[in-house]
C-alpha cells in the first residue's frame, strides 16, 4: 500500500485550547496506518464569523498515512468526538476542529469531503503555518502556498503563541 502525504488543520477555542491541540497532535500520531511527520508552531487568531467568542488557537500537521481520504476523515471526526466537540452554530466555538486540507494532490468533491479544503486558500491561519513547514508546497491548481500566504498579507490577526 502506498504512503500518502496529508495536511490537517487544527483549531480550538474552548476548554484550554493549547492543551486540546497538543493532545490532538499526539493523537494524530497514534491513528491507524498513520504517523505525524511534522507540526507547525501554534498560532492565535481572532475568530471568523461571530466575534463574541474566545480567540482561536490554530496549527497545521503533516501526516504520512496509508489510509484513504475518507478513512482518514472518519478518523479525524472520531478524534473530534473524543474531544467532546459539540456541534453548535456554524463557525461557533469548538473544543477541536480538524480539517483535512490536502491529501497528496487529490481533487475530490463528494458530500462528506472536498479536497483541497475549499476555504484554505483564504485562511491565513492555515496558509502561514503550512508555508512555514513546506515553503515549496503547491495546491493542485498550481498555486504556491507561500505565495497565497503573502498575498493575504498580515492583518495583524495571526500571532505565534509564545511557549509556556
Ligand atoms: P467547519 O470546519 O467549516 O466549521 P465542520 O467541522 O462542522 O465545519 O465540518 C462540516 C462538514 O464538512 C463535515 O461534516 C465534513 O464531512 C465536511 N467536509 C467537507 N470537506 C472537508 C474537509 N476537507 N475537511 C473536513 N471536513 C470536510
Ligand atoms: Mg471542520
Amino acid at each position: 500500500m502506498k504512503h500518502h502525504r496529508a495536511w490537517v488543520g487544527l483549531g480550538s477555542n474552548l476548554a484550554d485550547p493549547r492543551s486540546q491541540l497538543e493532545l490532538a497532535l499526539e493523537e494524530l500520531d497514534q491513528l491507524p496506518l498513520t504517523r505525524l511527520s511534522i507540526a507547525s508552531r501554534l498560532y492565535t487568531s481572532r475568530p471568523l464569523g461571530p466575534r463574541d467568542q474566545p480567540d482561536f488557537i490554530n496549527a497545521v500537521a503533516g501526516l504520512e498515512t496509508r489510509l484513504s481520504p475518507l478513512a482518514l476523515l472518519d478518523q479525524l471526526q472520531a478524534l473530534e468526538q473524543r474531544h467532546r466537540r459539540v456541534r453548535g452554530r456554524h463557525w461557533g466555538p469548538r473544543t477541536l476542529d480538524l480539517d483535512l486540507l490536502l491529501f497528496d494532490q487529490e481533487c475530490l468533491s463528494v458530500p462528506r469531503l472536498t479536497l483541497p479544503h475549499p476555504e484554505m486558500a483564504r485562511r491565513a491561519f492555515v496558509l502561514v503555518p503550512l508555508a512555514e513547514m513546506a515553503p515549496d508546497l503547491r495546491l493542485p491548481d498550481g498555486n504556491e502556498v507561500a505565495t497565497l500566504a503573502q498575498a493575504l498579507g498580515d492583518s495583524g490577526n495571526l500571532k505565534v503563541l509564545p511557549n509556556r
